[in-house]
């Protein structure tokens, strides 16, 4: 933004001073600078029409929830906005789900098929009024509305709606709502009856679902929620907090997140969800809020795809005729520190920008294959997009092009440069292939943990040429060595990496079938330990047929590729104590094995490294011994977790002793386990490391297009 301010010497610092200290409310300040500005008289005031220069561009206001003022004025009923659901003003309401393009004003959303009413007109049109050039403003007489729909009855409109919806609700019915960036599926989530429902309507057997209360005195019934922790909750972004839960939330948690110790909760973020969780109307008092999609699709957003694709699941639909024009998940974040850590970016967060540390070229980075996100570069500026989930099914993969088109639009970049990862196979790699070849642009293919390892590098704003430690602790990332990666110990920065110690690699048995199959992973390595296995757990999922076949393909390596993943050492520790043989979503053994860890355990089991090979098998041995010994599972886990954090801190030791280094960069899928995390960054402290983890990006795959963006920066310009 640029002002020009006139006055005397003391007007001008007072004001650029107020400027600087009490910002506008939802004002981000990036950079602040000052210059002397030309002679210049302005002899009249006056607010002019917003002009589209073709070559400029601002950045897009995020998502907000519903400020204090809406909220008082929602249930006012003197107020002329009295119980409107669509009620929201300058300081809240949609923006990025509803633009079309920019400038950001009416007609460039999708509220201009709406005419204001004169009386929402004339707020529109004063300086002094809160919905000055609110773009979405609207009300009952103008704005959109809500309505009903139920197989074989009527359509219900307006308060009728809400009311029949907060009934079927209370009575166990499963509803598709429209929110803000797409579809919900909700129930009662003190309902085990109706939750199990859902999870069998969305063939959703094992997976969290998130909770919505009314408000933050509701949520505390239900989890037990830190400082930090409140303000996040009812902040504009107003994601879903992952909360130890209190006693009540416990009985909660065990319905709708049965393998987890944490509750997924967040509050009303807009005016129809608090209508619908109003108290004393009986509505639950905590609902489940889920995306609403068909298992693995991205988020359905608009009233027809939502009357084909989720009619099946749902009892009712509350749609209302504010088109979605971009998609967009609930956020989610935990509290690490006393700061968010981030497990999903989207509402409230994305598209706002990371500023980088360096100036770059008009860059797209395609991202990774699983949790894709995408990164357009230009200037300081990095736009991630929000979360769109796994390229491997049509719907995915549409709404992944759709989104790079439309944020290219927005943020006016066309790409002078192309990023994406060392996989020949995925789908993003042949869009990036595609569009390099189409538009004759160079193509930079990153390694996915040097993406990792440079993302994290990014967030930090580091500059420095001095390579850092990275500790990246992940699930899957196609090696430069042509195996499968996620237990690198990498040192270097944006330009280069050389990969100093890893988990000793062991096979897949059946390929991506072991990174479903935890039980796959014990066996091979048990295997790899020379352990007779035939009394443990893992054995007792498969017939011996198959056990005969998974040791076959261990020992030939035939249908095996070999994996350094940290992610699937925890899959076969999970199910090599009988935690789990299979997961049905991404990590579940793994979370699983966090959620029970004793908290007071200090022990450890040994571990080798061998110039850089980290040996598991002594680790292994270990387990197998305490599990045969009868300890529980609960110690083992915390043994099990003691010995990574152990290992990750002697390699830091190793390289510090060898190269001097201590700046460690900590990142992948594996560091969203909190227990790590909270025991790690004090022990790296302890000696002296200095730790960079990630602030505004999740630890997950959710930062590997930053870290494209980023590494090819450095290796295309040099
Ligand atoms: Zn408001
Ligand atoms: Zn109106
Ligand atoms: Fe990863």
């Amino acid at each position: 933004m640029h002002i020009e301010a006139y006055g005397s010497p003391e007007q001008v610092t007072a004001f650029t001073e107020d400027l600087r200290n009490h910002p506008p409310e939802l004002a981000v300040i990036d950079s602040f600078i000052t210059t002397e500005a030309p002679d210049h008289i302005y002899e009249e005031f006056s607010i002019r029409e917003s002009h589209d220069q073709r070559t400029d561009f601002l950045p897009v206001s995020v998502d907000l929830a519903i400020c204090a003022d809406c909220k008082h004025e929602l249930f006012d009923p003197k107020d002329r906005r009295y119980r409107y659901p669509f009620i929201n003003c300058t300081h809240c309401g949609p923006r990025f789900s509803i633009v079309k393009t920019i400038p950001y004003d009416r007609p460039n959303t999708s509220m201009s098929e709406f005419t204001l009413c004169p009386e929402c007109l004339a707020e529109y049109q004063d300086p002094l009024n809160r919905r000055f050039h609110a773009q979405p403003v609207a009300c009952a007489v103008c704005g959109p509305s809500v309505w009903l729909e139920q197989p074989f009855r009527p359509t219900l409109k307006g308060e009728t709606a809400i009311e029949t919806a907060r009934k079927m609700l209370a009575e166990g019915n499963i509803l598709a709502i429209k929110g803000l960036g797409g579809f919900h599926l909700a129930c009662d989530a003190s309902n085990l009856k109706a939750v199990d429902n859902l999870r069998l309507r969305k063939h959703r057997t094992g997976k969290p679902f998130a909770v919505m209360t009314c408000d933050l005195e509701t949520a505390l019934k239900f989890a037990n929620l830190g400082e930090a922790e409140r303000s996040w909750l009812t902040s504009p972004q107003a994601p879903i907090i992952l909360a130890d839960p209190t006693v009540p939330g416990e009985d909660i948690r065990a319905i709708v997140a049965p393998d987890q110790s944490r509750l997924g909760i967040m509050i009303a973020y807009t005016p129809l969800h608090l209508l619908l969780l109003e108290p004393g109307k009986d509505a639950p008092q905590i609902l489940v809020m889920t995306s609403g999609n068909l298992s693995e699709e991205p988020i359905v957003h608009d009233n027809l795809q939502a009357q084909t694709s989720l009619q099946d699941i749902a009892d009712g639909m509350l749609l209302h005729d504010r088109p979605i024009l971009t998609r967009i998940d609930d956020s989610v974040i935990a509290s690490l520190e006393n700061r968010p850590y981030l497990y999903r970016r989207a509402r409230g967060y994305a598209p706002s920008p990371i500023i980088l540390p360096f100036s770059a070229a008009q860059t797209l980075a395609v991202g990774p294959h699983l949790k894709n996100t995408f990164c357009l570069t230009r200037e300081q500026y990095a736009f991630i997009s929000q979360h769109i989930g796994d390229l491997d099914n049509q719907e995915t993969l549409d709404a992944f092009e759709a989104s790079i088109l439309h944020n290219q639009h927005l943020f006016r970049v066309e790409p002078e440069l192309l990023a994406c990862d060392l996989h020949p196979a995925y789908l993003s790699t042949r869009y990036a292939q595609n569009r390099a070849e189409t538009e004759h642009l160079p193509l930079v293919q990153v390694q996915h943990h040097h993406a990792h390892l440079a993302a994290c590098l990014a967030e930090n704003k580091w500059t420095s040429d001095e390579p850092v430690i990275g500790l990246i602790f992940d699930g899957t990332g196609y090696g430069s060595d042509g195996t499968i990666w996620g237990g690198e110990v990498l040192v270097g920065g944006y330009s280069g990496f050389k990969r100093q110690f890893h988990l000793n690699p062991v096979p897949m048995p059946g390929g991506d079938l072991a990174a479903l199959t935890p039980a796959r992973m014990a066996i091979s390595y048990l295997l790899e330990a020379n352990i007779d296995y035939h009394d443990l757990p893992p054995t007792h999922s498969f017939d011996q047929v198959t056990l005969q076949a998974i040791r076959h393909q261990c020992l030939t390596h035939f249908n095996a590729p070999l994996t350094s993943s940290m992610g699937r050492l925890f899959d076969a520790v999970a199910s090599l104590i009988g935690l789990k043989d299979r997961n049905t979503y991404e990590a579940e053994a793994a979370i699983r094995l966090e959620a029970i860890a004793e908290p007071d355990v200090s022990n450890a089991y040994p571990f080798e490294i061998k110039k850089n090979v980290i040996e598991t098998s002594p680790l292994i041995h270990a387990v197998v011994d305490d599990y045969r010994q009868g300890a529980s599972a609960s110690i083992i886990s915390a043994r099990f977790h003691n010995t990574i954090v152990g290992l990750a801190l002697q390699c830091c030791r190793l390289v510090r002793e060898e190269a001097g280094l201590n700046t460690v960069a900590i990142s992948g899928g594996v560091w969203q386990n909190l227990r790590l995390m909270r025991s790690l960054l004090p022990a790296l402290r302890a000696e002296g490391f200095k730790p960079l983890i990630h602030r505004h990006l999740p630890p997950n795959d959710g930062c590997v297009a930053l870290g494209q963006a980023t590494v090819a920066q450095k290796v295309y310009k040099g």
